[in-house]
């Protein structure tokens, strides 16, 4: 347990715990509201360790005996992380470790705490084509409103969830549910969402999301514009047609340019929907979760008819939705009906290539809190500074290690992405906030010159003398933090 943070007795056997506006008073033996702190015989304990970081595993050694260590890490970087670091309240106490290293020969300060954000919010971003719910519709949870669809963009589906809204405007049960669920996402843990006029769905970061109960498999290789000007090359010679379905642009071989450049024929397929350019529909059915993100799942429903002067018996026809999920091959017959046919070798070798080429469908969890505010008095007593710095690129910020994007403009609204973070860096507390991990990084140098609390500066060694601490390797595919500014 660390135990580094102030105490303060209060009569009795209780103290009260100053680490956020709660102002929990602990009995011994006990833990606060967020569990995050307890009273340890009279101590003032964060209850989770300090972890730390070792840049290279191999070179980390403890010391011989067993019996003597006293947490000694010897022969590697260390990154101190605020997970478990804890948090000060009043905000103008330094931040609770501001830890002093070398990283190759360069003087260098960590400045580490755990955030409690109530500005903050979850973007998910869900790798599908099927049809989740209409642009701005409401995203519920344990039926409390706790976000909102937003955006589609290419294969995936964006949400804005939790946010400050949904913290404290609305009633305080949806105020507790939004920020479960915010610590539950950030945490990595499987979360159920219904959407207004939509679809159910689980997400977990870095899984697979599962829609209406149905795991998704793949994102699509594209659009179904997209598609024809990948594949259409590959299909010349053993197709007359292809449309390949689409909820956004259905594509039509024959009529787009890829088609015209191969000096195809057209083929006298007439669409439903709404022609945008050549060989590009829109609105070809309703949205769904049927083929190609529609809710159509007779292919044959989305033509209109064919142009008896051009169509002819015997033509071939591949209909394929951009994943190559769905696909069906049909031969108009004498009357210029499609007729269902096995599809040759050659096109269900293409079919199979458009699978090949998707990604896994996954959820992508990135959490963007806004730093720009008291946080920074506990590094800086003039918190501009500490701003500027950050938008020189003279700071390195990281959330629990991983790197944080500083969003351009004013503050510092960082977004990192969850699964680059340790397990389990989200914690809450109940004014309802979210706490967070985030370190600042930079050579000393630099952080005597942004006003910084110089003298809280301590060593590493300091920190393992006084804090509980616990380790696990850096990722490798974080970027180690120290290397900047130089
Ligand atoms: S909620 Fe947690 S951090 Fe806040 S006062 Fe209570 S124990 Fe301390």
């Amino acid at each position: 347990m660390n135990d580094v943070v102030t105490t303060t007795a209060t009569a009795g056997a209780k103290l009260e715990c100053n680490a956020c506006p709660v102002l929990c008073q602990i009995t011994e033996g006990r833990s606060g509201a967020c569990d995050r702190y307890a009273n340890v015989n009279g101590v003032l304990t964060r209850v989770d360790p300090v972890l730390l970081m070792p840049r290279s595993p191999q070179r980390v050694a403890f010391a011989q005996n067993e019996a003597d260590w006293r947490g000694e890490i010897v022969g590697a970087e260390v990154f101190v992380s605020g997970v478990g670091a804890g948090t000060t309240y009043p905000d103008y106490k330094p931040a609770p470790f501001i830890v002093a290293s070398q990283s190759e020969g360069v003087d260098t300060v960590t400045v580490v705490t755990e955030g409690i954000f109530s500005y903050c919010s979850f973007r998910v971003k869900i790798d599908t084509d099927r049809y989740l719910g209409p642009e701005r519709a409401v995203v519920r949870h344990r039926g409390e409103a706790v976000g909102h669809v937003t955006t589609q963009e290419y294969g995936s589906q964006f949400l804005s969830l939790g946010g400050v809204h949904h913290l404290t405007a609305g009633s305080k049960r949806e105020g507790r549910v939004a920020c479960d669920l915010m610590v539950a996402l950030g945490n990595r843990e499987a979360v159920d969402l219904s959407i207004e006029g939509g679809a159910e769905l689980r997400v977990q970061a870095g899984q697979a999301p599962i829609v209406n109960g149905h795991p998704e498999r793949r994102m699509r290789v594209g659009c179904g514009s997209a598609t024809i000007g990948i594949f259409a090359q590959q299909w010349l010679g053993h197709v007359d047609e292809v449309v390949v379905i689409d909820d956004h642009i259905t594509g039509v071989l024959s009529e787009h340019q890829a088609g015209k450049c191969l000096d195809m024929p057209p083929s006298g397929i007439r669409l439903r929907g709404r022609k945008s350019t050549p060989g590009r529909y829109f609105q070809v059915a309703n949205p769904g979760t049927g083929w190609g993100g529609t809710d159509i799942t007779d292919p044959l429903s989305i033509i209109e008819g064919w142009n008896p002067k051009i169509a002819r018996p015997g033509l071939r026809l591949l209909m394929v939705s951009t994943t190559g999920d769905d696909a069906a091959w049909f031969e108009l017959d004498e009357s210029l009906r499609p007729v269902p046919a096995p599809m040759p070798a050659a096109v269900q070798t293409v079919v199979e290539r458009i699978g090949e080429n998707c990604e896994p469908s996954l959820a992508t969890v990135l959490f963007v809190a806004g730093a720009g505010g008291s946080l920074r008095a506990g590094v800086t007593d003039n918190p501009i500074r500490l701003t500027r710095s950050i938008k020189d690129l003279l700071v390195n910020v990281t959330c629990g290690g991983a790197p944080a994007y500083v969003w351009p403009g004013g503050g510092i609204t960082v977004m990192v992405d969850v699964a680059r973070m340790p397990a389990n860096s989200f914690g809450w507390v109940p004014t309802p906030a979210v706490v967070a991990p985030i370190e600042f990084t930079m050579r000393l140098h630099d952080y005597r010159a942004l006003g910084g609390h110089v003298g809280s500066v301590v060593r590493l060694a300091d920190v393992l003398a006084n804090a509980a601490v616990r380790t696990e390797p850096w990722d490798p595919a974080n970027p180690w933090p120290a290397g900047i500014g130089r």
